[in-house]
């Protein structure tokens, strides 16, 4: 499944959190480490991030893999940011192959992507998803209830769904808020700032795992994880 990663901290470009790391999200579009379903994100990819002078976030999609992207590879030393979230896809069977179903999602302030599937026969009507894929309408159930509610929304889908994986990953340019529900995530707290991702983008021994079943939340001032349980 799709590999995602944010960055809540002091400034810095695009392209040192995505393209230029060892194992960058780049390089997890074809070579993931710890992938655990699926083998390469190459269905598309998307980079939310905030900008000064402009209140919510930016947004750059395509479905074309990060690989594929020489434009954003030339402009993403330049785009500097202290609150992103990008993600790199692997669409679930079934689902739509288009820019739309691709993460991160946004509405208002918040950006969100998620990680893994669920049976979108579960999923209570919504509103305003932007596409028919089930994250797509994840990410508007999770929108309409309150980003607050995450933690919640995803214990209740989990079990609707109890085959379904539920890694969610939201920001609002102050904080970000993320779930483990059946896939991996690793954190970096550093000096400058903390990073969640769905695996280590290099091999510094300051990343740690986040247990499963887990609610995430980073602010400047730390990084909390509560049990989902
Ligand atoms: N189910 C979502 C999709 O099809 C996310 C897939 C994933 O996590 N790889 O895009």
């Amino acid at each position: 499944m799709c590999r995602h990663l944010a960055w809540l901290g002091r400034p810095r470009s695009l392209s040192s959190l995505v393209l230029e790391p060892p194992s960058s999200l780049l390089v997890q579009s074809w070579a993931p480490r710890r992938q655990r379903y699926g083998t390469v994100n190459a269905d598309g990819w998307g980079v939310g991030f905030w900008a000064a002078g402009r209140e919510g976030p930016a947004r750059w999609r395509s479905a074309r893999p990060l690989w594929g992207d020489p434009s954003f590879a030339s402009v993403a030393p330049v785009l500097v940011s202290g609150c992103v979230v990008a993600a790199v896809r692997s669409a679930t069977v079934g689902m739509p192959l288009e820019e739309s179903a691709v993460a991160p999602f946004t509405d208002g302030r918040w950006l969100l992507s998620h990680n893994g599937r669920v049976d979108r026969a579960v999923l209570p009507p919504v509103r305003d998803a932007e596409s028919t894929v089930d994250s797509a309408l994840l990410a508007a159930l999770v929108f309409s209830r309150g980003a607050g509610a995450l933690g919640d929304v995803v214990r209740e889908v989990g079990v609707a769904d109890p085959a379904a994986r539920l890694n969610l990953l939201a920001a609002d340019g102050s904080r970000l808020l993320a779930t483990t529900w059946g896939d991996t995530l690793s954190a970096l707290v550093t000096d400058e700032g903390t990073a969640l991702a769905s695996e280590p983008w290099d091999d510094d021994p300051a990343w740690t795992d986040v247990p499963d079943r887990s609610l995430v939340e980073v602010t400047p001032d730390g990084l909390t994880v509560t049990a989902l349980t």
